[in-house]
């Protein structure tokens, strides 16, 4: 039997925008989002229990050997894990995920097994060179890790299909207006 409530997650590749819109979701709709560990350094103004759990290897590591992680993958040379409370979670209440494309294909195939709902979203750059202006603008990454995120956007990119819905990231607004309305007609949210 399935819930009425949803794993919701959002994913598409690396400077789309995601976390943004995932943020606004939660601060005007008040669903919660999963908290994921990772073994990557804080960035500026993140804290611990709020954007990530920040683990070392050896933590993440003992994390992944006792199956603690419903999905977890390595992502620009950095591991990040969905633990697998979140997931029993989003069966009683809706829950927000924002993971990256394998990690979400996973989160898919595992959440039908543990009979939670999903929707998923794609979250889609409208044009590749407007993904490397996203990510310089960012400024939090080398020309080095630009790089090796756009060869893994082109991967991400042939995955979208997968996806319940994919939505283009052409302005915040739209997109964000865009998701409510996907929200409103699985009835997550009501007018
Ligand atoms: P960032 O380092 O920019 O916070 O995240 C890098 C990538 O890792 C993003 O695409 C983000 O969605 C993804 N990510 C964050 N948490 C998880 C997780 O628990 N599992 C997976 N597979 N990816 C994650």
């Amino acid at each position: 039997m399935q819930s009425n409530n949803y794993a919701i997650i959002i994913s598409g590749p690396s400077g789309v925008g995601k976390g943004t819109i995932i943020k606004m979701i939660k601060e005007k709709h008040h669903i919660p989002i999963s908290v994921s560990h990772t073994t990557r350094k804080p960035r500026h103004g993140e804290k611990e229990g709020l954007d990530y759990y920040f683990v070392s290897k050896d933590d993440f590591f003992s994390l992944v050997d006792s199956n603690k992680f419903i999905e977890w993958e390595k992502v620009h040379d950095n591991y990040y894990g969905t633990h697998i409370l979140n997931i029993e979670k989003a069966s009683s209440a809706n829950l927000l995920f924002e993971v990256d494309v394998k990690g979400a294909l996973n989160l898919i195939d595992k959440a039908k097994l543990s009979n939670a709902s999903v929707i998923s979203v794609f979250l889609d750059a409208p044009s590749k060179d407007e993904l490397i202006n996203r990510l310089k603008f960012r400024g939090t990454e080398t020309e080095e890790s630009i790089s090796i995120r756009m060869r893994t956007a082109e991967e991400e990119l042939s995955q979208k299909k997968r996806f319940d819905y994919i939505v283009v990231n052409d302005t915040i607004s739209s997109a964000f207006s865009k998701i409510e309305e996907i929200l409103k007609y699985k009835g997550v949210l009501h007018d």
